[in-house]
């Protein structure tokens, strides 16, 4: 989401005649876009924001924005004293006070190497920032902000508002600016994608938007994320299956295998109906892969409900788990009513045993596509190879002196991994010389 923020601010900047500089010290402008969602994160960006102070010293006209989560939706005003270098704050997700500040609210024409655009903040016509026009693959696209949920883990809803969805036209506007500007594939964003539409009514749902984004000429591959168990409807998933641009790759948290923690936690649904979940997802949409998110060490977790999120892993055999140490954040509902009581060491040998679990996993599932042919769109090249990933997100790395950026070739796996794959190239592309 923040990768989507920070496209929307240069874009923006990007209208109003500013271009990127390679370092900070070169710049009028610096925004640093914040994320919250651990105490860690948070301190980074603290850290950051202090190593920009000499900079602000050396050159007062320096303009500082501080945006996201570290703002939050309820403005800035206990952060002004603590952080009197910062110029503009900004909500997560609006480049508009950023923009206020340096038009002092004019409405300007801005000659850029295009056209002439009158500028305004702009929803639905997003120009990527100049250096990843035509080399950008795959974008981000919000359409979902905030989340209305409560889980008790959880900052966000605090700093990122209430839910809102996107209106479609707007969606469908910036799906086209960016196809036209050589995206070849999107990710639909939400906290809980799956709920699009929800708060509209009348307005299109997930399945819905999904067959309006599908007609978009240029954009050959589709995501979304993240889905919540209890709102991801058969008609989504059947969607997925019909629909060819739709990839079938599904992140869908459940954050704990045990009844009484997803309880604690507020995630509404039991293992069991996850379990369930999975099931119809593989049964209605062949050779899904699912990625999950699990946290490990929440207050009170013992160790047989551990071990039943261990189970749960160890039967699913999910392709991605993302695991979490907890964390307590000031400001949730864990933080203020339990005990941070599981000891560093101990989350530590409980994730470590999930990562164990789940590198067996996904590298027992990559080593049946040895030898097999699948389709990769290429994003950049890394390293001297060429980096893409299959429908079911898998990272594959190819070598080749043809320029593969934005094509879906055939390749044939020739060495597999837990977090990659290697592969050749079926058909061999002409080089242009
Ligand atoms: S669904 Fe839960 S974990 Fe996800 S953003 Fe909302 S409150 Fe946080």
């Amino acid at each position: 989401m923040n990768v989507a923020d920070s496209q929307r601010v240069g874009s923006s900047l990007e209208h109003l005649g500013y271009t990127f500089t390679d370092t900070a010290e070169d710049a009028d402008v610096i925004v640093l876009n914040t994320c919250v969602v651990r105490q860690s994160a948070e301190d980074k960006a603290l850290g950051r924001l202090s190593s920009l102070k000499p900079l602000k010293e050396k050159n007062p006209d320096l303009v500082i924005n501080l945006m996201g989560c570290l703002v939050g939706v309820r403005g800035a005003e206990k952060l002004r004293e603590k952080l009197p270098m910062v110029d503009v704050f900004s909500p997560p997700s609006d480049p508009g006070p950023l923009v206020s500040y340096l038009t002092q609210g004019e409405i300007r024409t801005i000659e850029t190497d295009e056209t002439t655009r009158r500028f305004e903040v702009m929803d639905g016509d997003l120009l990527l920032p100049l250096h990843e026009r035509g080399q950008l693959v795959s974008a981000h696209v919000p359409i979902v902000y905030g989340c209305s949920h409560a889980c008790t883990f959880c900052i966000i809803p605090y700093k990122r508002g209430v839910e809102r969805s996107r209106p479609v036209g707007d969606i469908v506007s910036e799906i086209r600016s960016l196809a036209a500007q050589g995206v070849k594939e999107v990710t639909l964003l939400g906290q809980i994608v799956d709920r699009y539409g929800v708060d509209v009514q009348d307005g299109p749902d997930l399945p819905a938007l999904l067959r309006i984004v599908h007609e978009v000429d240029g954009i050959e591959r589709i995501r979304f994320l993240t889905s919540h168990p209890n709102y991801f409807s058969e008609e989504l998933m059947d969607t997925v299956a019909e629909l060819p641009k739709v990839m079938p790759h599904i992140e869908v948290p459940i954050q704990a295998g045990d009844d009484t923690v997803l309880k604690n936690m507020k995630r509404g649904y039991t293992q069991g109906q996850y379990r369930d979940l999975v099931a119809k997802i593989r049964e209605r949409i062949p050779d899904c892969s699912i990625a999950t998110d699990i946290i490990v060490g929440f207050p009170g977790e013992t160790e047989e409900q551990f071990m039943q999120t261990f189970r749960v892993l160890a039967d699913l055999k999910l392709d991605v788990a993302h695991l979490a140490r907890y964390s307590s954040r000031a400001g949730t509902v864990a933080t203020r009513r339990m005990d941070d009581d599981i000891s560093d060491a101990e989350k530590r040998r409980r994730f470590h045993l999930l990562e164990d679990l789940q590198e067996k996993i996904v590298g027992e599932i990559n080593a049946k596509l040895l030898g097999q042919t699948v389709e990769v769109l290429f994003e950049e090249k890394v390293k001297g190879r060429w980096k893409g990933r299959t429908p079911t997100s898998k990272l594959v790395f190819v070598e080749s002196d043809a320029d593969l950026r934005g094509q879906v070739e055939r390749v044939s796996v020739t060495w597999t991994g837990p977090w990659s794959m290697q592969a050749s190239l079926v058909r061999q592309p002409e080089i242009s010389l």
